[in-house]
């Protein structure tokens, strides 16, 4: 797949070990991931026995120091993980969002108890994990989340519920977003962990959520009635801390989103550029057409222009530079870019494209999501903006 684009090894590919981890982590998804996506898709989720697979493999946790059972890598494992995934087309297995995502939270705000107690679960696959912050009230503008926390003894008390949350429907460690003082705004909110096998009663799922698109993810509404999690579940050291909390590791979640971009524009161009050569129509491939050639090769000039950027990113945010607003370039710019590299593969199609059985009608309703999950596109360019 590396081919499709000929874009030079960006500095941080350059390291020997993460070419073979790159290649390792290939073939764990071509020979465990690939010949089931189908079924996956059809299911509505991945079983709970991949997670244990890929946590065998060293693949759950990748980043994460070796002392809380990861495999001691940075990012950049992280970064060749996301774009096997792309590459082969594993639409639905939530492990970015573990391993980039939620993992990171707890490392960098948990107390080195809970490193202890929850890392090494998540690195084995026997915790999957969620985070919970968008409510059927407020996605967008997260200060407004109803859900609430109160004190009671040693306790919180969490009331409220959550829609669309990725994992929701296999997690077991799910990260929510509440309020600990309703009365505030950002100010007011925590990160509260819910162990839901610790859970003692008020907990539910609600169903697995019909999506148009990234079938085999499980998305779920999520219940919470007067359930009671110990106040040592609390990340960082005091409440209210929250929002600050999600705004300093948001960035590597909107890059992670535009690495997820490039990596399936890389394969919807490979798909259509094979199809188009052997499809024919008036006595002629659809590839002869000068058409169809200067089509692919827009595709082609925008998606390098992605790929250099992205791995600039990628740089930047295993140097610790990656800031929020040029995160949210990779994620809005490469996400709509996705869509429309994607929308002219499909046209070169034609019907077969518009079938769901056909990789490039899949990728069309994937992709579409990657403009509104993570923070809506609008959201990332009031972030772009107020830098200037
Ligand atoms: C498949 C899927 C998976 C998801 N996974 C998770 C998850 O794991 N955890 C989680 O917590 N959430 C998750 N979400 C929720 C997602 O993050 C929200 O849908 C997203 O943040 C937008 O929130 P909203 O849907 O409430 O839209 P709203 O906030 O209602 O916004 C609707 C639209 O209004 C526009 N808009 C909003 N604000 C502005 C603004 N300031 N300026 C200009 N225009 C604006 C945008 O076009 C936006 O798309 C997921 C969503 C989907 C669809």
């Amino acid at each position: 797949m590396q081919d499709v684009l000929n874009v030079p090894p960006a500095n941080w590919r350059q390291d020997e070990e993460i070419s073979i981890f790159s290649d390792a982590v290939g073939q764990f998804f071509e020979r465990e991931c690939a010949p089931h996506v189908e079924e996956w898709r059809k299911q509505g989720y991945v079983p709970r026995e991949m997670w244990k697979k890929a946590g065998e493999a060293g693949i759950l946790c990748a980043s994460m120091p070796e002392e809380y059972g990861g495999a001691g890598g940075d990012f950049r494992h992280e970064a060749v993980i996301i774009e096997q995934m792309g590459w082969q087309g594993i639409d639905g297995f939530g492990i970015s969002l573990h391993n980039g995502i939620i993992a990171p939270y707890i490392e960098a705000f948990g107390s080195e108890e809970q490193k202890k107690k929850w890392l090494p679960k998540l690195a084995s696959g026997d915790l999957v994990t969620a985070i919970a912050m968008t409510e059927p009230g407020t996605g967008s503008d997260l200060q407004g989340v109803k859900t609430t926390a109160k004190k009671d003894g040693n306790h919180y008390v969490i009331n409220g519920s959550k829609t669309f949350i990725s994992n929701g429907q296999t997690a077991n460690l799910i990260v929510v977003v509440a309020k600990t003082d309703p009365t505030q705004g950002a100010k007011g909110i925590s990160l509260i962990v819910v162990e839901t096998d610790e859970v003692e009663s008020g907990f539910e799922r609600g169903r697995n959520l019909e999506k148009i698109g990234q079938k085999a993810a499980d998305t779920s509404e999520l219940f919470f009635n007067d359930v009671r999690v110990p106040t040592s579940n609390l990340l960082g050291p005091e409440e209210g801390q929250g929002f600050v909390q999600l705004m300093q590791k948001l960035s590597q979640e909107r890059h992670i989103i535009g690495l997820q971009g490039v990596a399936m524009i890389e394969r919807a161009i490979k798909e259509t550029t094979a199809y188009v050569k052997q499809r024919k129509a008036f006595g002629k491939t659809i590839w002869d057409f000068q058409n169809t050639q200067f089509k692919l090769a827009e595709c082609k000039t925008e998606a390098t222009v992605a790929k250099v950027f992205a791995d600039h990113c990628t740089q930047l945010l295993v140097e610790g530079k990656l800031d929020a607003a040029t995160a949210s370039m990779s994620k809005y710019w490469i996400s709509d870019l996705q869509c429309k590299i994607i929308d002219e593969c499909l046209q070169l199609h034609g019907g077969y494209g518009y079938m769901d059985e056909y990789p490039i009608g899949q990728m069309y309703t994937d992709a579409r999501v990657q403009r509104i999950y993570g923070g809506a596109n609008e959201v990332m360019k009031m972030l772009i903006a107020r830098t200037l």
